[in-house]
């Protein structure tokens, strides 16, 4: 009868350390997901520099008539043709 009794007077006791636990789960997926995030949004960010830097190589001569372009420009000033 008493252990009944007893198991009754757990049953909160352990209902609360199972929110706490999931609590504190969510709060490290949270923190584990936004860790993730971040460095995905960091390699985004790198993969969007990386893939800027060929730009910036291109010739800066004009491939149809050869006169000197101004560093990135898609066309060329002086024929007009695209690079
Ligand atoms: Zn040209």
């Amino acid at each position: 009868m008493s252990k009944a009794k007893q198991k009754k007077e757990e049953k909160p006791v352990k209902i609360e350390k199972v929110a706490e636990d999931t609590g504190e789960l969510i709060g490290k997926g949270i923190r584990k997901t936004w860790n993730v995030a971040k460095s995905f949004g960091k390699g985004l960010v790198d993969a969007v520099d990386k893939r800027e830097e060929p730009k910036a190589a291109l010739p800066l001569a004009c491939q149809h008539c050869g006169a000197s372009l101004p560093p990135k420009s898609k066309f060329c000033p002086c024929c007009g043709k695209k690079q």
